[in-house]
C-alpha cells in the first residue's frame, strides 16, 4: 500500500472561495457576514473536483491513500479575527470530511486549525477534537506563523503551544508544520515562506527539550524538511557546539520528513541523510508545483518516481517510506 501523507484540497469548487470572499468583504461590516449555511456545494461537485485531479493522479501514479487537508495557502490565518478563522476552518474541514466520506478508500482527513495571530493555540482544541472524534481525522496542520510571514508568535517550543500539544498527545494525532500564504512581499509563499518555516521549525526543535516534556508528540516537517537535510552537517555541528544531544537522540523519535522534493537528487539526498525510519512518502499533489519537468517528461510532483528510482533502497526501506512510517506517525490510521 502506498500512503501519500501530504495532499491538499486545492481543487475546491469555486463556491467555497466565493463564500470566503464574502466573509472577508464583510470584515468591516459584520452585518454582512455570510452564514455558514449559505455555502452550498453538492456531492457531485465534490466528486467532479476530485475525479479529474487528485483521484486521477492517484490512479495514474499507483498510490492508494492520501492524507488530505484543506488548501494550505487558503488557511490565511492572518485574515480577520479568531471568529473569522473558526468559521472558515470549520467550512474547510467539513469539505475534507465530505471528500473522505465520498471516497473512504482514497482519502483520510487532516484538519486546518482555527489559529489567529496572538490568540492562544488552545482555542483550536474544540475544532481539533471535533475533526478527530466526529470525522475520524488523523492529524492537523499547525501554522507556526499565523501572521503570514511576519513571525509574531513564540517558537513552537514555547509553553504558549503546550495546551494544544497536550491535546494532540491525548488524541494521538501528529501535526504537520505548515504555514499559509505569505502577506510579507519579502517571502514568496510556496518558494520561500514554506521552506523557511520548515527550516525554522527544525532549528527550534533542535534548540529545545520539547520532546523530553512530550515524548510521544510527533511533527512532520514537510517539503523534505526545508533546508534541514541539505545542511544536516551544520545542524549536527550546531547541536554539538551547544552541547545538545546527537540529533538522532534529540529529534528523530518525534520529527519526521516528507518526500515533497521535486527532483530525484533532492529525494536521494534526503534518504541518504535522514534515517529511512523518519521519511514519509508524500507528493503534495495537487499543490505548489503543477507542471511537467521538461528534463524528465513527468510532473515535478510525481514523487513516487524519485523514490522508485533510488536503486539502493531495500524492499523493507520502501515499505517503511510508502506505508509503515505513516502508520507509525499517524497512529489513528489503524
Ligand atoms: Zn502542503
Amino acid at each position: 500500500m502506498i500512503i501519500d501523507c501530504h495532499g491538499h484540497y486545492t481543487t475546491t469548487p469555486v463556491e467555497a472561495e466565493a463564500w470566503r470572499k464574502l466573509q472577508i468583504d464583510a470584515l468591516g461590516n459584520p452585518a454582512l457576514t455570510p452564514q455558514k449555511a449559505a455555502l452550498r456545494i453538492s456531492d457531485d461537485q465534490i466528486r467532479e473536483s476530485l475525479e479529474g485531479a487528485q483521484l486521477k493522479f492517484q490512479r495514474e501514479r499507483g498510490t492508494d491513500l492520501t492524507i488530505f487537508s484543506p488548501r494550505a495557502s487558503s488557511m490565511a490565518h492572518h485574515i480577520g479575527d479568531a471568529q473569522t478563522s473558526r468559521v472558515w476552518s470549520e467550512i474547510c474541514n467539513e469539505l475534507i470530511h465530505r471528500c473522505c466520506a465520498l471516497y473512504p478508500k482514497n482519502f483520510v482527513g487532516v484538519c486546518q486549525l482555527p489559529q489567529s495571530p496572538g490568540v492562544p493555540p488552545e482555542t483550536c482544541i474544540p475544532e481539533l477534537e471535533r475533526c478527530v472524534k466526529e470525522f475520524g481525522f488523523v492529524g492537523c496542520n499547525l501554522n507556526p506563523d499565523p501572521s503570514g510571514g511576519h513571525w509574531k508568535e513564540p517558537p513552537l517550543t514555547d509553553k504558549w503551544w503546550f495546551p494544544l500539544y497536550e491535546k494532540m498527545v491525548e488524541l494521538e494525532v501528529p501535526a504537520m508544520v505548515h504555514v499559509s500564504t505569505s502577506c510579507n512581499p519579502v517571502f514568496h509563499t510556496t518558494g520561500a515562506h514554506y521552506l523557511n518555516a520548515d527550516t525554522t521549525a527544525f532549528m527550534q526543535f533542535l534548540t529545545s527539550d520539547l520532546f523530553n516534556r512530550f515524548p510521544t508528540l510527533k511533527f512532520i516537517i514537510p517539503h523534505g524538511g526545508g533546508a534541514a537535510p541539505y545542511h544536516w552537517g551544520r545542524f549536527r555541528g550546531l547541536a554539538q557546539d551547544m552541547k545538545r544531544p546527537l540529533l538522532q537522540e534529540l529529534l528523530l523519535k518525534n520529527v519526521f520528513f516528507d518526500t515533497c522534493v521535486y527532483h530525484r537528487p533532492g529525494v536521494e539526498l534526503l534518504l541518504k541523510v535522514v534515517p529511512v525510519d523518519n521519511v514519509l512518502f508524500a507528493s503534495e499533489m495537487v499543490g505548489a508545483v503543477r507542471g511537467i519537468d521538461p528534463e524528465t517528461g513527468y510532473h515535478y510532483d510525481d514523487t513516487r518516481r524519485y523514490v522508485d528510482s533510488i536503486e539502493w533502497l531495500t524492499a523493507a526501506d520502501r515499505q517503511k517510506i510508502f506505508e509503515a512510517n505513516a502508520r507509525k506517525v499517524y497512529a489513528r490510521l489503524r
